[in-house]
């Protein structure tokens, strides 16, 4: 790691697609609270889940920042070459009986939760009931969950998992953390949203581990991102006491929402900005300082930058 002086940030998108007018607001507030801080920026690239990464889409996202000269202080990382590293932190937890295997298929949930007489949901997301808790109960092994209760698992779970020490116990039931910007927050992460999937049944690394972990390795000190991840804070916090990592400080900026009102994104076909000539690169920025209600007159994207930094540092420091 070079010198970072003390603070270290990211931005870290998902190679789904190009950037598009949100996705920027994101890279342009991550950078601008790292250089204002006299700090490192870093890019990572969020390519584990992979049906959903396009080929190339990682290279055109690191061409489109450095047409608006947003330019990373150490070479990106990308989390398709981590995955050792994601399975000795699975291996962890289920060492601390924090992590189980899980059979459920989606049916199986429903059943249990119209059994129960409770259909717990979140969004359109159904609230995991525990079922494989404490075995599999000849199911066949899809996924690893995060066990939000802090209860130590009974004697089937034990037999199921490799038990490599004593239970650990954390007080997870509320987490609370002030979010630079929007304040105090927090969440019940056993009530409200269950036991997270860690690796997908697909074998897939799920984000909230991926980005735990490679928020530890790299050393982020701060996470500056769009509010659309506000929900998620709550159980990487969760996962970062599990591990004993250190919590970074956390900003959630707005995000922009296109003309149906949902966040704009590459799932509702967001267009790929353009950011070819430098005129476009300006214009880029100017409507991401704009979401983040930082204008100035400068008409050089270096220049551009420069001045809302000092902006930035009013606003958000
Ligand atoms: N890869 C995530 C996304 O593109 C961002 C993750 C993060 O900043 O924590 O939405």
């Amino acid at each position: 790691m070079s010198d970072r002086g003390g603070y270290s940030g990211r931005f870290a998108p998902s190679p789904t697609g190009p950037l598009h007018a949100g996705s920027l607001v994101a890279a342009l507030a991550s950078w601008l609270d790292a250089k204002v801080h006299g700090g490192a920026w870093l890019v990572r690239i969020e390519d584990v889940d992979s049906p959903r990464c396009v080929p190339g889409a990682d290279r055109a996202i690191l061409k489109q920042l450095a047409d608006c000269c947003l330019h990373p202080d150490e070479p990106p990382i990308y989390q398709s070459q981590r995955g050792a590293l994601y399975q000795a932190t699975l291996d962890k937890l289920i060492g601390q009986k924090q992590a189980y295997v899980c059979g459920c298929s989606r049916q199986d949930i429903e059943a249990a939760l119209n059994a129960s007489g409770e259909m717990r949901t979140r969004g359109q997301a159904l609230i995991y009931p525990g079922t494989c808790r404490h075995g599999l109960a000849n199911k066949t092994a899809h996924s690893w969950r995060f066990f939000t209760d802090n209860s130590i698992p009974n004697e089937p779970l034990e037999q199921q998992i490799r038990v490599q020490s004593a239970p650990v116990s954390i007080a997870n039931h509320v987490i609370e953390w002030t979010d630079r910007k929007l304040g105090e927050q927090s969440q019940n992460v056993a009530l409200e949203v269950g036991d997270f999937v860690l690796k997908r049944a697909d074998a897939l690394w799920a984000y909230q581990l991926a980005v735990v972990v490679d928020d530890a390795a790299q050393g982020i000190t701060h996470v500056v991102r769009g509010a659309d991840l506000l929900d998620n804070t709550a159980r990487q916090i969760l996962l970062q006491r599990a591990l004993s990592l250190a919590q970074p400080d956390y900003l959630h900026v707005p995000v922009v929402n296109g003309a149906d009102g949902e966040k704009l994104s590459k799932q509702n076909h967001a267009a790929a900005l353009d950011t070819s000539a430098p005129s476009a690169a300006l214009t880029a920025l100017q409507n991401a300082g704009a979401i983040l209600s930082i204008h100035n007159d400068e008409t050089d994207a270096a220049a551009w930058l420069l001045a809302a930094t000092r902006l930035w540092a009013a606003t958000y420091n």
